[in-house]
Formats: structure tokens, C-alpha cells, sequence
């Protein structure tokens, strides 16, 4: 049996590839399929029911229902046995359809005369497309083989629709990838912005999905394979120094290329007609279903890497992929599953706007995308599948959506949105040469961020004093080996060039955590947020740290310094940093160098223990920094790039608010000056209430100056102070509300 069916299979896909080469438009197509179809199965009813919307599926063609019922009959996904089918995204097969639950009669169709039922997802890639129905009248269920026919034949109409084969003249058959969709997800940077789709990574397009000759495709699935394995035995080897967690990744990838019954049950597809490239999609396209049903974990984990090594696979057997050396678009706006700091830094400031599927608000990848003002919204569910490279796009980074391949009416809308931002930023540059002067007649020092040589031209236009933090990582995550001394020692010089006398705190190295360098050993680390990173790493192995600092002492060379250490937790870790800095100092004073005209060394303050730090401390550093985002993840124990946990806790927070007041009296009554420089300081709200609270230093990304200044030269901070007050003594959870209130007046 197996034998025949197989036979009938290949002669049933050669039969639907005439059909689609016959050059008929998208509803005769669809006719023809359905009669070979039931004609192949022996079944009296053939029907394909597509999405016409994302929630509506409509019957598309029939043979054996009533005619009149196509382009009529629809149901919502969950509705009906078809319903059902596309909700569960799996198959139904019952010998007894009236009798099975949620079973539907719609009369119009006539079907309540079939009493058999097997109904298949059409999906590729985990993306549902519509329901494949065969019906009959004598009461028996469909054989497992039956099944797989069916489910093969499901995964060709998958990729005919995806390529569009049904489009035509008939209401209901508009190509795919065409309409405008609306994706609702989380701001991580705000601003709007319009352009087109550059995937990060682009969908690979299978233009072949059945094949006559089973032995050369299996072939070629053999030679990917092999291909495949040498790869992933490559990166084993070249990652020998991983730590664990990407070992067993890793591993976990060998065992995949290597599972028999992976490739067994693509030879079996390949058997039943389709090509290798259908076969992959076909296999992967399951696992795509069993990750988003699972509920376990460690099974997704491992579904997902299984999703990973189909796509290599297929990039192997089509050629396409990451390094198709597609150009960028004109204002490309980058679409991706997720991306790492490193891989944002490498497409350069260039983007017009950053639109993620997954992805946090307090990710490095966020942190640069602020930096650069670059619109970036998060949590875009499936946008990768719907968007193709080059379709236009619109991110609204106000309200967190984004629209895709938009009509004229949302196009209009959002010109005079991109209008009203211009006029803002118009009112914001008349500021540039004013003081951040309140009401009250404070006045607040706004810094900028930067991280970048790229960053400090927008220093004069921002109206930004001096750089409160520049994050020398950057420069790090952007290459793929270590930088040189002389290099890093020219670079800085020019970023203080730049800055044209303006103060730069050059922050020293800082990562670990989400910060990522290629080229070091990695960190076994259950925990790297609290692990060995920043200073810990500076201290424990100081090479870098003193190649950086001597670098920093070269590039001032008669100007002044200033150089902060990061994440310091305790009062010897700063003693300890100090100490490399002066060391370095002396080394260059004996080799003759000269020095910096006067040096300002600082520290970070990104943990609660260090606002409990002896009064020694508050005498040692020069200054302390407040990195807010790091501070508030552990005061709350919240993990910044958490989304579910980092949004439960305000800024706002009275506690938060309690505990920084006590530390900038307690900086005041020591007399170490303060400033914070987390992305909370450009918030204007949260930069008045900081201002409130005593600071007079902020530093926040350049685009934010405008705003921050703006506000702050409106208000009294005397009555913010009350406000908050009030609110504290009323219990409030968050000054927020209160301090809104009271700016309103
Ligand atoms: C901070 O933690 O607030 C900070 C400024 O440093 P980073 O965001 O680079 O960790
Ligand atoms: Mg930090």
C-alpha cells in the first residue's frame, strides 16, 4: 500500500503543478486542484477554505459542495469542524461529523449528507493560510497514510498561495503579503518614522515545491545534510571555549543534524512528491506548531533549535539567506525576530526606525537605538512572516504601532504626525543656546550620552553641556577583534576633539550581561546580569582595563580627563580601580608622556549597596553617577530586559524616589557631586522630579535634551517637591499622577 500511495501522491503533485502551469487565472486554479484532489483521494467532497481575514476563513473552491456556497461560506477561526481545524492548527478526522463536537450545519453547502470528515492545516512555516477538507459519504475514518497525502498536498497549496497562485478576478483571492496590517507592540523608543522593510534575516521563498524524481532530490537533501553537519561541527570546534549553556545548544544542533528520523520523515515527503526544499518547509513547518502549543520550556528550547537548523538548511538547499548581499532600502527600517547590540551597531546608524518581535525596553539593542533616536518599537508579533523586504512601512513610536504596507488615509495621517514632530524639535532647537533654568531659578547641567565618534556631532545642535557618559563598549561590540591601544588612544582624542572642550566622562569598559564581545572567552553564568561584568572583569583580569586607561591618559594629553568605572559595588573595588588609573598615570609620567592637565576619576553608582558605602567612599571619588538602569533593576530585583517584570515597577516609585534623595543628601552633606545618567533622566517628568529631588546633572541621549529643557524651564520646583510630597504622605504607590497633576496646574 505504502508503495501505491506513494505513486498516487507523486502522480497526484505532478497532476496539481500542471494544473498551476496551465496559465488559468487563481479561481480556476483552485477549481481544477479541488477535482484532482477528491478525484485522487476517491473522496465525494474536495474543499479549500482560506483566510480572508485574520480572523475569517472563507470557502475558496469545492467539488462535491454546492457551487453556490463558494465565496458565501465563511466561519471565524474556531468555529465549525473547519474552524476548529485552523485554531488547533492540527487535523481532524472523524468517521461521524454531525456527531463531532463543534461540528456546524451550513445549509447552503449541503453537507450534512457526508458523514466522513478529515480536514488538514494549509500552513508554512507556522503561519496559517487556510484548511484543506475531504468528505465522504460512507462512514469510515481516513487511514494515516490518507492523512499525510493530505498533509503533503497541504503543504504545496501552502506555497502556491504564498507565491500567490490563487490570485485573481474572485473576491476572496487577493495576494498574500499585499494588504496593510496593523501590529500593535511596546514602545522602546519613541518618534515616527516611514520607510521599507530590510529584514534582518529574509524569509526564504521555495519556488519548487513538488519534484518528479525522488532519488536526485534526496540527493540533494543528503549533500545539505552533510554541508549542514560540517557546519555545525565548525562552530562546536570554533566555540570550544563556550560556556555551557552554548555548548549544549550547540550540541543539541549536532544531535538534530544527525537524527535519523528528522531526515527519515523528509525522504518519506520527498517519496510522496515534494521537493527537498517543500520537505524542510514541511517538517519545519510542524515544529513551528508543536513550539507555539508546548508548554514546556525545555521542549521549546529544543523546537526552537530545530527551527534554526531548518533554516540554515534551507538557505544550504536554495542558496537565499542572510547573505543574500541585499541592498538596504531607501530609509530602511530593520525588521527582526531579535537582535543583539553588536549585530544594531554593525547596520549603523542608517535606520530610519527598528521593529522587533521579541526584544526589551531595557536591552542594550534599546539602549543604542535611543542613542541614535532611532524609532524602535518591540513586541510586533509576526511581523517577520508578514513583511517582505522593500513593503513600506510606518513605526509609530508614540503609540507603539506600526503599520505595514499602509493605505492613504493612515499614509496622510501619519505625514502630519511626522509634520507635528518637526515643529516640536523646531520649538526644542530655539532652546539650544538657553539655560535649563527653572522657575524657581535652579539650574539643571544637561549632558548628553554617547558611545560613539558618530554621536558627537549631534553635541552643539542637542544644546548638551558635555557628555555625562560615554559608553566605551560600543567601540568594542562593533569589531570583531580586540581594538589596539594606539587605536582606542586615537580615537578618543578625537571624540575629545570633538567635544571641543566640553567634558566627556568616559565610562570604562562595561560588559557582561546583555553585552556581548565576540571575541572573549564567554562566561558559564546562570545569572549575567549580577555575574562577572564591568569593573569585576576590569579587576580580575586588568589587561584590558589598562590598555583603555593608558589610552584614555594619551588621547587627553594636556586636557582634562575624566574617566568613571562602572557598576562599582563597594568601596575596594573603587580603592582598587583608582589605583590601576594611578598606576597608569605614573607609567606614563616616567616614559615621558604628557600627562592630563587635571583628571577627574568617578563612579558609577548602578547597585543599593554603594549608597550605604562608607563616607570614605563619598571622599575618594571625584564624582558618583547614578546609571539608573542598572540601579532600578536591582532595586526592585526587576531584570531591565524583562519586560513582564521591568513594567511593574514606575521609576516613579516612592521607594525608588526615597532611596535616591537620601543618597543625593547624602552626596550633598559630603560634598561629592552627582549626576544620573540613565535613560530615566530624558523623560522630562522623571528629569523635573530628579531635579525636585536635589540633582542638578543629567545626562540623557541627545534627543531628549530639547524635551527635558523644555519642561524643566516651565516649572517650580518647590511645588514639584510638594506634590511628590503629598503623595508620599498620602501613600501613594508612584509620585506620577501627583506630579502630572500638579505640572498641569
Ligand atoms: C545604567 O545602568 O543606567 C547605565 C547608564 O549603564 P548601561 O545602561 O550602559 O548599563
Ligand atoms: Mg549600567
Amino acid at each position: 500500500m505504502p508503495e501505491t500511495l506513494e505513486t498516487e501522491s507523486r502522480k497526484l503533485l505532478g497532476r496539481l503543478r500542471d494544473a498551476m502551469a496551465a496559465g488559468d487565472a487563481g479561481q480556476e486554479r483552485l477549481d481544477r486542484i479541488v477535482a484532482l484532489i477528491a478525484g485522487s483521494m476517491r473522496t465525494e467532497v474536495c474543499s479549500i477554505y482560506l483566510f480572508r481575514d485574520a480572523d475569517t476563513l472563507e470557502l475558496c473552491a469545492t467539488e462535491g459542495l454546492s457551487p453556490e456556497a463558494v465565496h458565501q461560506t465563511r466561519m471565524r477561526v474556531g468555529e465549525g469542524l473547519v474552524g476548529r481545524v485552523a485554531k488547533a492548527r492540527d487535523v481532524i478526522n472523524t468517521a461521524d461529523a454531525p456527531s463531532a463536537r463543534g461540528f456546524r450545519y451550513m445549509p447552503e453547502t449541503g453537507e450534512e449528507r457526508f458523514s466522513s470528515f478529515c480536514g488538514v492545516p494549509v500552513q508554512r512555516l507556522g503561519d496559517t493560510m487556510g484548511v484543506l477538507v475531504v468528505q465522504s459519504k460512507a462512514e469510515r475514518e481516513f487511514t494515516a497514510d490518507e492523512v499525510y497525502a493530505l498533509e503533503v498536498v497541504a503543504m504545496v497549496l501552502a506555497e502556491m498561495t504564498e507565491l500567490g497562485a490563487f490570485v485573481g478576478e474572485g473576491a476572496a483571492l487577493s495576494a498574500r503579503h499585499q494588504q496593510p496590517v496593523m501590529f500593535r507592540g511596546t514602545v522602546a523608543q519613541e518618534g515616527a518614522a516611514g520607510g521599507n522593510v530590510f529584514l534582518h534575516e529574509p524569509r526564504v521563498v521555495v519556488t519548487n515545491p513538488i519534484a518528479d524524481d525522488p532519488e536526485s532530490e534526496k540527493a540533494r537533501l543528503s549533500e545539505a545534510i552533510d554541508t549542514l553537519r560540517l557546519s555545525v561541527d565548525q562552530m562546536l570546534a570554533r566555540n570550544s571555549a563556550a560556556s555551557a549553556d552554548q555548548k549544549d545548544v550547540l550540541e543539541a544542533y549536532r544531535m538534530f543534524a544527525n537524527s535519523r528520523s528528522w531526515l527519515k520523515r523528509m525522504e518519506d515527503d520527498i517519496d510522496n512528491g515534494l521537493s527537498a526544499e517543500a520537505a524542510v518547509e514541511k517538517e519545519q513547518s510542524l515544529a513551528r506548531t508543536r513550539m507555539a502549543q508546548s508548554k514546556d520550556a525545555y521542549l521549546r528550547d529544543r523546537l526552537h533549535d530545530l527551527d534554526d537548523l531548518s533554516n540554515r538548511l534551507l538557505r544550504i538547499l536554495t542558496g537565499q539567506g542572510g547573505d543574500t548581499g541585499a541592498e538596504l532600502p531607501e530609509n530602511p527600517v530593520l525588521v527582526a525576530r531579535n537582535i543583539g547590540p553588536g549585530e544594531l551597531l554593525d547596520y549603523g546608524k542608517v535606520l530610519r526606525g527598528i521593529v522587533l518581535e521579541e526584544g526589551s525596553v531595557g536591552s542594550h539593542a534599546a539602549v543604542v537605538a535611543r542613542a541614535w533616536a532611532i524609532p524602535l518599537v518591540i513586541h510586533a508579533k509576526n511581523i517577520t512572516t508578514e513583511a517582505l523586504n522593500g513593503d513600506p512601512i510606518l513605526v509609530d513610536g508614540e503609540q507603539g504601532i506600526v503599520h505595514l504596507r499602509p493605505d492613504d488615509t493612515v499614509r496622510s495621517a501619519f505625514r502630519d504626525k511626522i509634520a507635528m514632530q518637526a515643529a516640536a524639535q523646531e520649538r526644542y532647537a530655539s532652546l539650544v543656546d538657553q539655560p535649563a533654568t527653572t522657575r524657581c531659578g535652579q539650574t539643571v547641567a544637561l549632558n548628553m550620552n554617547a558611545g560613539l565618534m558618530a554621536d558627537l556631532p549631534s553635541l552643539p545642535s542637542s544644546g548638551a553641556e558635555g557628555v555625562g557618559l560615554f559608553r566605551t563598549e560600543l567601540q568594542f561590540l562593533i569589531r570583531n577583534q580586540m581594538p589596539r591601544r594606539a587605536e582606542l588612544s586615537a580615537l578618543y582624542a578625537r571624540v575629545m576633539d570633538a567635544a571641543g572642550g566640553k567634558r566627556v566622562a568616559f565610562r570604562t569598559l562595561d560588559i557582561g550581561s546583555d553585552k556581548v564581545l565576540t571575541y572573549m572567552k564567554p562566561n558559564d553564568e546562570p545569572n549575567p546580569a549580577m555575574g562577572w561584568r564591568a569593573i569585576r572583569v576590569g579587576l580580575d583580569k586588568p589587561g584590558v582595563l589598562r590598555m583603555q586607561l593608558q589610552a584614555l591618559i594619551r588621547a587627553a594629553a594636556g586636557r582634562p580627563l575624566t574617566v568613571m568605572f562602572p557598576f562599582i559595588a563597594q568601596l575596594q573595588e573603587f580603592r582598587d580601580a583608582r589605583a590601576e588609573f594611578d598606576k597608569a598615570m605614573d607609567r606614563e609620567r616616567r616614559l615621558g608622556h604628557p600627562l592630563p592637565e587635571a583628571v577627574e576619576v568617578g563612579a558609577m553608582l548602578e547597585t543599593p549597596s554603594l549608597a550605604f558605602a562608607p563616607d570614605q567612599f563619598f571622599q575618594d571619588v571625584d564624582f558618583l553617577s547614578i546609571g539608573g538602569n542598572d540601579l532600578k533593576q536591582f532595586f526592585f530585583a526587576a531584570d531591565r530586559e524583562n519586560e513582564r517584570v521591568r513594567r511593574r515597577y514606575d521609576t516613579l516609585n516612592v521607594s525608588f524616589l526615597s532611596f535616591l534623595e537620601q543618597l543625593i543628601a547624602r552626596c550633598a552633606a559630603l560634598g561629592t557631586p552627582v549626576s544620573f545618567c540613565g535613560e530615566d533622566a530624558g523623560r522630562p517628568i522623571e528629569a523635573v522630579c530628579f531635579a525636585a529631588l536635589g540633582l542638578r546633572a543629567l545626562s540623557m541621549r541627545p534627543a531628549s535634551i530639547g524635551p527635558v529643557k523644555h519642561l524643566l524651564r516651565q516649572v517650580d520646583l518647590g511645588a514639584v517637591k510638594a506634590a511628590m510630597d503629598a503623595a508620599r504622605a498620602r501613600g501613594d504607590q508612584s509620585v506620577r499622577h501627583a506630579v502630572i497633576e500638579a505640572l498641569r496646574g
